[in-house]
């Protein structure tokens, strides 16, 4: 089975500058900076793509993007994005940031479409802007369109599928993505997150609304967690949750920000753990055959974001990398996950 890689020049252009007397500041740029794609594709060059085909992405239609965001929201963006007015104090943009963002969410689409009509087995979407905190109406956290969102929304709607999982394993909470799928049951959504930490949202007790009632599944974990708890949950809740709702796509929201060097954070996943994470998901996706991708968010230590992604690219392409947890699985895990395990809105 093919692997398809979507990227664009255009994610370099989104300039977000200095960021020097900003406490999360990398090196003195803001941490989301066009160093992190640099990085990510020099090591995708040395290691000869992983035998994933790049492609360059399109940039998303409107009618795309207005399946996860209103009209007002995409003018919004595009007047600050032409006077380079922050949409947040974090959510910093110049003219070119449209272009940038316009790619994430078309190639985030693109992806959703080849890993439905059979042109890849698997695939990725490495682009910045990142898009999981982008809400319906609000761009926020450095996002500005919810790239993943926008991906599950074309496969339902283009693509007519009728279950598509989102497991968001960036240290933050995906607030947007939970937003936008809250009342659906056409998207299961997982989050693994460090909590209480930025945007404050993700408790427990947030598993949907209405018809979707059941089907957010928040795993809200304490700053310092690693591997045992990362790992252990990836096994032992998320590929049953796969078994259970039997998704026909799965999309991965990956940021890499709860590595252990990562500079805005304080988790404690090491690169074997990411591989491993990777591993988990490509074994349940292969016991469902059902097709898998990968949409970069987060993830701002470059060198530790460029190896974690190229060992679960790795992974996902069903080349073993050999790197496994650092840590065995943690004895919360169990706790955390057989109550979820049991909501009847999975029994199906
Ligand atoms: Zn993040």
């Amino acid at each position: 089975m093919k692997g398809l890689i979507f990227r664009s020049e255009a994610s370099l252009a989104h300039d977000t500058g200095d960021h020097r007397d900003h406490p999360e500041a990398v090196n003195g740029d803001h941490p989301e900076s066009a160093q992190r794609i640099v990085a990510i594709e020099a090591e995708l060059d040395r290691l000869d793509w992983l035998g994933y085909e790049p492609r360059a992405s399109a940039t998303a239609t409107d009618a795309m993007l207005l399946r996860a965001h209103p009209q007002s929201h995409l003018d919004r963006v595009r007047a600050a994005c032409a006077k380079s007015e922050p949409l947040d104090s974090d959510t910093v943009v110049v003219p070119a940031s449209l272009a940038a963002a316009l790619h994430a969410a078309g190639g985030a689409a693109a992806l959703a479409e080849a890993l439905c009509d059979g042109t890849a087995g698997f695939g990725a979407s490495l682009h910045r802007p990142p898009g999981h905190h982008a809400e319906a109406e609000r761009a926020m956290g450095f996002c500005l369109f919810n790239n993943v969102a926008v991906a599950a929304l074309h496969a339902i709607e283009v693509c007519g599928l009728e279950r598509v999982l989102i497991l968001d394993w960036d240290v933050h909470h995906g607030n947007g993505t939970e937003a936008i799928f809250a009342s659906d049951p056409r998207v299961c959504f997982i989050s693994l997150h460090q909590h209480p930490f930025y945007p404050g949202t993700g408790s427990a007790s947030d598993q949907g609304e209405r018809e979707g009632s059941g089907y957010t599944v928040n795993c809200p974990l304490p700053a310092g967690s690693g591997d045992g708890l990362f790992v252990g949950l990836t096994e032992q809740l998320v590929a049953p949750l796969v078994a259970l709702y039997r998704p026909q796509l799965i999309l991965i929201s990956a940021g890499f920000d709860a590595h252990r060097d990562d500079p805005l954070a304080q988790c404690n996943v090491t690169d074997g753990g990411f591989a491993a994470m990777a591993r988990a998901v490509y074994v349940a996706a292969g016991n469902a055959s059902t097709p898998l991708g990968l949409v970069l968010e987060g993830g701002y230590n470059v060198d530790a974001l460029a190896r974690s992604l190229a060992l679960s690219l790795s992974e996902l392409a069903g080349m073993p990398t050999g790197k496994g947890s650092s840590e065995p699985i943690d004895p919360r895990v169990v706790g955390v996950a057989a109550p979820i395990l049991a909501r009847r809105a999975f029994a199906t």
